[in-house]
């Protein structure tokens, strides 16, 4: 499932069109893009910028009197294809490029952009249908971090995800961040200090730059592997207990993480 790091890694590789005019949209499928008559509005626009704010990525187009934005929401299984290659392959999400899965297209004088989603749980649509984002995990500062988060009254982990309150964690980072912050997902934010937040912000800033460098969110320290019951901690080696937070699958250290 793309989290933060991977959408940002689609927005690198879809700025390659910026500058470029749209001369065709594809947009068949009712799913992935339910309003293509405003999703259609893009051809014979330039693209100006493509953005991210979470796990939702936002394509600009002039002209400056009357811009139009669409986002596109990953869901479970897209990718974007531009000019021929992903930065993430296929095989790393089990699925192929059968031309089929191309949900979403703009097709320009030269080259190509393409949302190709096996399982249908992407979205492209007008921006302000994503109203409600928090502010970025990459560029939220500690202060207004402490302040939303501290301010809700449910587990830690469930607030983290919470896309209202900060955009763009997901289940494997959020169970990373703890691990290293040593906080039990499941504790109620509100006995959660505020030193005890400003250090989970404190790993957060580290932990996505050095994920994002090693290529994703599964290259943290609780790997895929490591996601069992028993798997013995990254940190200290004691077994690992599972159980579930916010309706997410959970995996922590009970040793260290309190
Ligand atoms: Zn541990």
């Amino acid at each position: 499932m793309p989290e933060i790091l991977e959408v940002e890694m689609f927005r690198r590789s879809a700025s390659l069109v910026i500058g470029r005019t749209v001369k065709s949209v594809t947009a068949t499928d009712r799913i992935v893009v339910p309003e293509p008559a405003a999703v259609r509005m893009l051809v014979g626009r330039r693209i100006t910028d493509v953005t991210r704010r979470g796990k939702m990525m936002t394509i600009h187009a002039g002209p400056a009197r009357d811009p139009l934005a669409i986002d596109v929401h990953f869901g479970m299984s897209g990718r974007i294809i531009v000019d021929g290659s992903s930065p993430i392959d296929e095989l790393a999400y089990g699925a192929s490029d059968d031309t089929k899965w191309i949900r979403f297209a703009l097709r320009f004088a030269s080259g190509e952009m393409l949302l190709s989603d096996p399982r249908r749980f992407a979205r492209v649509q007008p921006s302000s249908a994503w109203a409600g984002l928090g502010p970025d995990a990459f560029e939220v500062g500690k202060r207004e971090f402490i302040d939303r988060v501290g301010a809700r009254r449910a587990p830690l982990k469930a607030v983290l995800l919470d896309q209202s309150v900060l955009a763009g964690l997901g289940n494997m980072l959020v169970d990373e961040i703890l691990l290293r912050a040593g906080l039990d997902p499941r504790r109620l934010v509100n006995t959660v200090s505020p030193t005890e937040l400003g250090n989970v912000h404190a790993v957060m800033r580290r932990v996505l730059p050095e994920l994002a460098r090693k290529g994703g969110s599964h290259a943290g320290r609780l790997s895929a592997e490591l996601r069992f019951a028993g798997a013995a901690c990254p940190v200290d080696a004691h077994p690992m207990d599972r159980c579930v937070v916010g309706g997410r699958t959970t995996i922590f250290c009970p040793r260290h993480q309190h």
